[in-house]
């Protein structure tokens, strides 16, 4: 470990100058494609921040006691991968993410099982994204196993903030930001990669709680040619006053649609799924494909993969219309309705304003006060048993 860095050392060679030189680096260029595990450098916290009580946790606010920070340069290629305490960034005011939102990141979680153990949930599959979303904006790709392993020993070092409890865990948020000095627009020649933790409790503390989604008309999440299949701080901000003016309509996410039809594309920033009775008069799930307007989720993938297994019923990626849902639902044909993402696993949907309807989402037929429909129950159940690890699942990997 840390072979090249001795070497460095060894040569009084400063740290900002080394990425240039060759000696570090198995390229030829002597620029580096990707970071390794294998040269991480860890400098531990003097201080430790006091674990906040569970019951006070609030998903995004507070953090671990240390973060992973890597750089890159065009010319140089990656630095040395260093987890360190905590600590705000230092920027040019100039730097491109502040002008261009060139940025990008991801959201995955650490979960403590009963046994103890922690896992992560298809961390490799975030960091798979995250290459698609970097190269997209020019900024760096790095070998997501690597990237991986140093974002699992974040979690092995600031292992006290996972929570225990089922619902309870650690959020992971990969990021990427492109920091040149420079206003041109253009691509950036520098950027960092770095990885935060917020430990975070349940998304339901007091079970599930069905929510009412407002199919915008007017606003416009993503298009054809456009990032909607990148996990990219721009596609958020557009959402910004869309979805506080949804709010103050009693709605709590907004239905993205597209086109003169209103195709559904995603709720509020979930991936969307309904269960019906389609017109062929076959039971189906169906979540919108991915056509470009579609983030790729990962709780997306594992549901579909999942429920095709199980082939108890038609799973479809395919399109579906505001015009369909309303009939279908004058027609009894919907069954359940919900959103999917790392952040809460399930949510499920109970009315959808569109045009001046209100369009009524069964729950359980069974159970008058049930805040979930069966099988979005279901779903999350066999999610997070994979999660917390009672059920054994080559998704999973454990912390050691
Ligand atoms: C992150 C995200 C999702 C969910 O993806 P997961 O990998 O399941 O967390 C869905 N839609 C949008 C717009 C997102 O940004």
């Amino acid at each position: 470990m840390l072979r090249s860095f001795g070497l460095n050392k060894l040569l009084g060679l400063s740290r900002s100058i080394r990425p240039s030189l060759s000696l570090s680096a198995s390229y030829s260029t002597g620029k580096k494609d990707t970071f390794y595990f294998k040269d991480l450098e860890v400098t531990h916290s003097t201080t430790q921040k006091a674990l906040v009580p569970k019951e006070q946790l609030k998903f995004g606010h507070g953090f671990t006691d240390h973060m992973l920070e890597v750089e890159w340069t065009r010319t140089g290629g990656w630095g040395t991968p260093r987890i360190v305490p905590f600590h705000n960034l230092s920027l040019s005011p100039a730097a491109s993410v502040l002008h261009y939102s060139l940025e990008c990141f991801e959201g995955s979680k650490a979960y403590r099982g009963d046994d103890g153990k922690i896992r992560l949930f298809r961390l490799e599959d975030n960091m798979k994204r995250m290459n698609a979303s970097s190269s997209y904006l020019a900024l760096p790709e790095f070998d997501t196993k690597e990237a991986a392993k140093c974002i699992q020993e974040l979690v092995r070092i600031d292992n006290r903030f996972v929570p225990e409890g089922l619902g309870y865990s650690l959020y992971l948020r990969p990021t990427m930001i492109a920091t040149e000095d420079a206003l041109g627009v253009s691509e950036s020649n520098s950027a960092l990669f770095y990885t935060i933790a917020n430990p975070t409790g349940p998304y339901f503390p007091t079970g599930f709680k069905a929510v009412k989604l407002y199919a915008d008309t007017e606003h416009v999440r993503a298009w054809p040619g456009g990032t909607g299949n990148k996990k990219l701080g721009a596609n958020y901000c557009g959402g910004t006053t869309p979805t506080l003016l949804a709010k103050e309509k009693g709605y709590s996410q907004i239905l993205w649609l597209f086109g003169p039809q209103h195709n559904i594309t995603e709720a509020g920033t979930m991936n969307a799924f309904i269960f019906w009775i389609n017109e062929q008069g076959v039971l189906e799930l169906l979540t919108p494909k991915l056509d470009g307007t579609i983030l790729p989720g990962i709780t997306r993938d594992s549901i579909l993969k999942m429920a095709r297994k199980w082939g108890e019923f038609q799973v479809t990626e395919g399109s579906i219309n505001m015009e369909q849902v309303l009939q279908a639902s004058r027609e009894g044909r919907i069954k359940e309705f919900f959103g999917a993402g790392t952040a809460c696993v399930i949510s499920p949907v109970k009315e959808i304003g569109y045009a001046g309807n209100d369009i009524h989402i069964p729950l359980d037929i069974n159970d008058p006060s049930s805040e979930t429909g069966p099988l979005a129950k279901r779903i999350y159940n066999e999610i997070m048993n994979i999660q917390y690890g009672n059920t054994p699942s080559e998704w999973t990997t454990v912390v050691e």
